[in-house]
């Protein structure tokens, strides 16, 4: 029986981060629990690594504070570090006069919330920051960077070490319990006992509060992410990350391009149904996990809506058919050819995976 203060389930960037946090200011005793053998193989490790500035969120908001003290303090963290960290910008297309009206909104958003910017009202306006992009109008954010995300976990995981926290990577943790100390954990290489519990186990995180009685209207939902790369020698097609405009009521879907920090142009995600909370190919299926997903209330409310539906058909084809997915880069950046990309496999959320794609 091993026994810590906090036990922090999951061992991606949210709890490596607590468990930092919670090193520095307290005497705690930390542990962190982490069922796989290698960090970074979920979320924190299968993402497009963008710092986002912070123009996208309503003043006053959390997400607005957290992205824009978030980016700054990341940026501090990575140089610190030796993380991989590239300022390269981001420009935001619109590609009609609806979406040039919401290039308005974000731009007063970003004004109150002390994002740097520029309004960008043309055509050749746009080409000067993006040679290949193609719309009306544009914002550009020039704060928004790339980050090697699975540099940043590593970095982390080092510096908790090197704090006095525990860290158990192969440790699965399957069944919680509340006990009078605290809680007590069945894991796959044993018991724990613990005072304080930290639950940041990702795309398992609703499975392990459930079993405490805690959010059981919640179920995660999990979407596969896929995303091409553009060939390098075809890279020049993104100079920096390029956008769509955001659908407020889909603000999370639209497929875009992100120079990542080593200079590799990736474009996507999708968002398609996963077979399973970890199936990261369209292959994988996990039978228990679907059948979860396609009993939970709230999935079926989802999809209840026709616009949903449609979008829902629309990812599907693109996981399905490159030139369905090439069609859709092209929006954006009209060059982009079903030769110039090739499928680069990334990942799972609550919604993710990464593939390539060049002209
Ligand atoms: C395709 C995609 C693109 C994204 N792009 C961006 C972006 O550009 N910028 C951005 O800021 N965010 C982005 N995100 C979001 C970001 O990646 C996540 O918010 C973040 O990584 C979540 O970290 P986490 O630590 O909560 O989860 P995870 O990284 O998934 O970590 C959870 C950990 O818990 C472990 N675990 C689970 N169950 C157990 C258990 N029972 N016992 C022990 N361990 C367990 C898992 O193995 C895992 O390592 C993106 C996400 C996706 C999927």
């Amino acid at each position: 029986m091993m026994r810590h203060d906090v036990a922090i389930v999951g061992g991606g960037c949210v709890g490596l981060s607590v468990a930092k946090h919670l090193a520095e200011s307290t005497d705690l005793d930390v542990a962190v629990l982490e069922k796989e053998h290698h960090l970074a193989s979920h979320q924190s490790g299968r993402n497009s690594g963008v710092l986002h500035p912070g123009f996208n969120y309503p003043p006053e908001s959390k997400k607005a504070r957290f992205a824009t003290e978030g980016t700054a303090r990341m940026k501090e963290y990575c140089d610190e570090h030796d993380i991989p960290c590239e300022e390269w910008g981001v420009l935001v297309v619109a590609k009609n006069d609806a979406e040039e009206r919401r290039l308005d909104d974000l731009a007063e958003q970003a004004e109150a919330n002390g994002v740097a910017y520029e309004l960008l009202d043309s055509q050749a306006a746009i080409r000067e920051h993006e040679p290949y992009a193609e719309g009306q109008a544009a914002l550009y954010a020039p704060e928004a960077a790339s980050v090697d995300a699975e540099q940043y976990v590593y970095a982390l995981a080092k510096e908790v070490r090197e704090l006095g926290v525990t860290l158990y990577t192969g440790y699965e943790v399957r069944q919680l319990r509340q006990s009078p100390a605290g809680y007590r954990l069945e894991t796959s290489n044993g018991q724990f006992d613990v005072s304080l519990l930290v639950n940041a186990a990702g795309l398992h995180a609703d499975t392990l509060a459930h079993q405490v009685g805690v959010g059981e209207e919640y179920q995660v939902v999990p979407f596969r992410g896929e995303y091409y790369e553009v060939r390098p020698e075809r890279a020049e097609l993104c100079e920096t990350m390029i956008y769509p405009t955001p659908d407020p009521e889909l603000p999370f879907l639209g497929v875009h391009y992100t120079r990542r920090a080593d200079g590799k142009v990736i474009v996507g995600p999708n968002a398609v149904l996963a077979f399973g909370r970890e199936a990261y190919a369209n292959t994988d299926l996990n039978p228990a996990e679907l059948f979860e997903t396609l009993s939970y209330e709230g999935f079926r409310k989802l999809l209840s809506s026709r616009k949903m539906l449609g979008v829902a058909w629309d990812e599907l084809n693109k996981s399905y058919r490159k030139s369905k997915f090439v069609e859709a880069s092209q929006r954006l950046v009209p060059d982009v050819a079903p030769r110039t990309s090739t499928r680069a496999t990334r990942g799972s959320a609550p919604n993710s995976s990464a593939r390539t794609a060049s002209s």
